[in-house]
């Protein structure tokens, strides 16, 4: 390999810097380059990238990488390749790992494995209270100090209020953001789908949307005084949207994801009882798929994230109240999204890059998330035509529980590059 790569007659399509136009990109040294400033005789290896979206690399921030401490559910390595796959140069992993990630040598022990193992980037995020517990806060400094992006308790949420406040002056004085798992537990508490005609009808026991827009409401107070940048998880409902949209309005530093799922599917998914349908939050009502869709396309909610959440097959095929809560989403989160948010005529493609790689860029203020000279070869070429089959058993991720299996998408990741080196190629 030469180093030297040209992706030529591409749309190269870089919604941060506005450029969408048919042409070449050049790649030398791990960056994005103008080839005037490299000698006339520079030998480029030729990527045909011809009725190919040539995209900046899309960026999770919403993933469960299960190291340490369970890697039956997923490795760094595994959960790379399947990032990969799907298009991903970065990753920002949750800390709700085993242990959790709210000491600094864990997050140590996290990016030297990713360094090691890790095919794209990875970021790691710390807890924000002692093991999850919602109790006592991490050392939050330190957290920082050893490289966290972000902070969250993601899975569970501090309940207390003034503990949060707390956590939300500490994290504003970091300046880092918090990434908020929105649930009042005492209101959601042993639901296991969405409070609504299904769970009456199943017979199961029902987890009510104002679990999510009780904190969401509290939050968005709390942001408002401490400052803090906080940015709400996999928004749900259509309540959440409206109170986003409200606090964005009054100028509050308030930021919002949304998952493939939480767009694609309904709770009617479960008229089955089948656990791939299974996640927290659970999937909403026709209203709410709506709403968050809506959400997307007037820029409520910044980006889609696919929570990805790994399980082994036998702890899905259980009873469906035992079953663990969670989907994976690396490897058909672009193709969802673009089967919900493009075919549909919501988005064009730039509206959805700009989602998936443009806005966590930004709110995370790493590399990546964009095409101009100099940036790092952060990218994903994309057929936008080509329709494939959901098919778990070829994921390279080691959890299987997908809510897509057979679906027909349109849209596949054909290379993926990290800092200029090829890290996918179907
Ligand atoms: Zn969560």
């Amino acid at each position: 390999m030469s180093g030297f790569y040209r992706f030529s007659g591409g749309r190269i399509l870089d919604p941060g810097s506005g450029r969408d136009e048919v042409g070449d990109l050049f790649v030398a040294g791990g960056r994005i380059v103008d080839p005037a400033s490299l000698p006339a005789e520079t030998n480029w290896e030729w990527i045909d990238a011809g009725g190919r979206i040539v995209a900046p690399g899309l960026i999770d921030i919403h993933v469960h990488l299960r190291e340490p401490g369970e890697p039956q559910k997923e490795t760094i390595a595994s959960g790379t390749r399947a990032a990969a796959a799907g298009g991903f140069t970065a990753v920002v992993a949750m800390p709700n790992t085993r242990p959790p990630a709210d000491q600094p040598n864990t997050i140590g022990w996290i990016r030297e494995r990713a360094r090691e193992q890790g095919v794209v980037r990875v970021y790691p995020t710390g807890c924000l209270s002692e093991g999850r517990r919602g109790e006592k806060l991490a050392p939050l400094g330190s957290l920082r100090a050893a490289g966290v992006v972000a902070l969250t308790d993601d899975g569970s949420c501090i309940q207390d209020a003034a503990l949060m406040r707390r956590a939300m002056e500490y994290a504003a004085m970091l300046g880092l953001p918090i990434l908020e798992h929105c649930e009042e537990s005492s209101v959601s508490g042993g639901g296991v789908i969405h409070e609504g005609y299904w769970s009456a009808v199943l017979g199961l026991r029902g987890w009510p949307s104002v679990a999510e827009e009780l904190i969401v409401s509290r939050d968005i107070l709390l942001a408002e005084l401490s400052g803090a940048r906080l940015h709400c998880q996999h928004l749900s409902s259509a309540g959440s949207v409206r109170l986003v949209r409200e606090a964005k309005r009054r100028g509050i530093s308030v930021t919002a994801e949304v998952t493939p799922h939480h767009l694609g599917l309904t709770d009617e998914a479960l008229a089955e009882y089948d656990a791939s349908f299974k996640m927290n939050p659970p999937l909403g009502s026709e209203a709410d798929r709506e709403a968050l869709r809506e959400g997307v396309v007037d820029g409520t909610i910044d980006l889609i994230a696919s929570d990805h959440a790994p399980h082994c097959s036998f702890e899905k095929e259980v009873e469906f109240d035992r079953a663990p809560f969670g989907v994976v989403g690396l490897e058909t989160m672009l193709a969802v999204a673009a089967e919900t948010l493009v075919r549909t005529k919501l988005l064009d493609w730039s509206g959805l890059i700009t989602r998936l790689s443009t806005n966590p860029a930004r709110l995370l203020g790493v590399p990546g998330g964009t095409l101009r000279t100099g940036a790092p070869a952060d990218l994903v070429v994309i057929d936008p035509n080509l329709r494939w089959t959901v098919n778990p058993q070829a994921f390279l991720s080691r959890g299987r529980n997908t809510p897509f299996a057979g679906w027909e998408v349109q849209g596949k990741v054909m290379l993926t590059m990290v800092e200029g080196k090829i890290v996918w190629r179907l």
